[in-house]
């Protein structure tokens, strides 16, 4: 343990060195035009939710009539990817609009101290990358933050650039006080340009949508809850699976009855035409589709296939895209739209005036959870052709994502998928993230997610 500590203690010394060389930036934005009226942007991130089971991505069940109907009214991309399978390194990505590569926030950390006590620190972002609040505080927009879960908060520096900013450390069951929290934030400050995150946390495991939920798509109203029971690499439940996945889907339809209270709010206050509601989520969910559950571990499509809507003044209604986007592209997109110049570089791109649909989306940050270890390290998209790398890179396959969008059949490594994956995978880092000692309570709940 000794010498784990001297090597850590090395490591952090030389990123503690290596950041103070980074320089910082104060003005990011150069300018804001003023696009016609005005133009507010409200970004819901749900977290845990994939895509395929929402009605619009063409779901059996009526999950989500509220976000049904935003987006006939807006543009949805049917091919959206995470660039992340957990929250931490998701969020990193939506912030900063760079890949996991790039921005590095995200494995937790083991350091060793003196008496081999085991001190863990989680990465934060790099207070030096310019972030999506921090940008639009910047270009003089109000703006709001709305987080619930614990690694979101203001420890992990993702409260900057909020003029108000709240964050509830395990947020289940949440979704009604938050919409709640919104609308009376909104009802003061409709008047103003105002840039507003809420990120709701109910649809992630325990799956315990709050009655009458519990019985949207089954029967039993005594059946509440079901969480995974997991003893070293065994699922001790796995014959709970169909029960899984209808009280998931509760939630699902729990949160999205919630998000119609907000949608209608917005209309009968006539914001519609000047507010971008974009819906989207950090990560999906595995219900053994590979064999295994929840998400962190693996990077197959049930995790990180995610919904992508967007709907506002300018945005094509009623369209399907399907071109494979990334979530790095939602903050140069939203900038854009909002009309803000900036000077940053992101690795994604705007996604809704025309650009380079030729591209590699790549993800990569699998968990270090400690109940499973994850076999591939990387991914990259290009066209529907993905290609996994595992941790030793010494192993790819592809998949055809058109042919196989359930990835059930692996063919050999594609080589230029080869070639593209592990350039991605030896891209420089340009975010130098910073640590944060979790107390006691994050420590629990991150330790109960198998996290740490
Ligand atoms: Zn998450």
């Amino acid at each position: 343990m000794a010498r784990n500590y001297g090597v850590n203690f090395v490591i952090v010394l030389l990123i503690l060195v290596f950041s103070s060389c980074i320089d910082s930036q104060d003005n990011w934005v150069v300018s804001r035009s003023q696009i016609g009226s005005q133009r507010n942007v409200i970004l819901i991130i749900l977290d845990t939710l994939r895509a395929d089971h929402l009605s619009c991505y063409g779901y059996y069940r009526n999950t989500s009539p509220s976000i049904d109907s935003l987006a006939a009214e807006g543009t949805m991309w049917a091919n959206a990817q995470a660039q992340a399978p957990w929250t931490l390194p998701a969020h990193a990505t939506i912030w900063t609009g760079l890949s996991v590569e790039s921005h590095g926030t995200n494995n937790p950390l083991a350091v060793y101290a003196d008496d081999d006590e085991v001190v863990k620190l989680i990465y934060t972002l790099d207070s030096n990358l310019p972030t999506m609040p921090e940008l639009f505080s910047e270009a003089g927009f109000s703006t709001r933050g709305i987080a619930n879960f614990t690694i979101l908060s203001e420890v992990y520096g993702f409260d900057s650039g909020f003029d108000e900013y709240s964050c509830h450390p395990d947020g289940e069951g949440r979704a009604g006080i938050s919409v709640d929290s919104l609308i009376l934030w909104l009802d003061d400050h409709s008047d103003e340009n105002f840039f507003c995150m809420m990120h709701l946390y109910d649809i992630h495991s325990p799956y315990n949508p709050p009655v009458p939920y519990n019985t949207a798509y089954q029967d039993d109203s005594e059946t509440e809850y079901f969480d995974w029971e997991i003893d070293g690499s065994d699922i001790l439940n796995e014959d709970g699976r169909d029960l899984a996945i209808d009280l998931y889907d509760g939630e699902i339809k729990w949160v999205d009855d919630n998000l119609g209270r907000l949608f209608g709010w917005l209309r009968e206050n006539h914001l519609e035409g000047e507010t971008l509601v974009v819906i989207m989520a950090d990560h999906g969910e595995e219900f053994l589709e590979h064999g295994w559950v929840l998400h962190g571990s693996t990077l197959y499509q049930e995790v990180l296939r995610v919904p992508l809507i967007m709907s506002g003044p300018g945005v094509e209604k009623n369209v399907i895209d399907s071109t494979f986007v990334g979530q790095f592209d939602v903050l140069p997109t939203l900038l854009t739209w909002a009309g803000v110049e900036h000077t940053c570089n992101f690795d994604g791109t705007d996604i809704l005036n025309g650009f380079n649909e030729d591209r590699v989306i790549p993800s990569s940050g699998t968990s270090n959870l400690s109940w499973r270890e994850s076999r591939y390290k990387a991914t990259t998209v290009h066209g529907y052709l993905k290609t996994l790398m595992s941790g030793d890179l010494e192993e790819f396959v592809t998949y055809d994502l058109f042919t196989d969008p359930s990835e059930q059949h692996p063919l050999p490594g594609d080589s230029a998928g080869i070639e593209e994956v592990l350039y991605y995978w030896a891209s420089p880092q340009i975010g130098t993230p910073g640590f944060a000692h979790t107390d006691e309570r994050t420590e629990q709940i991150l330790h109960d997610l198998g996290y740490i």
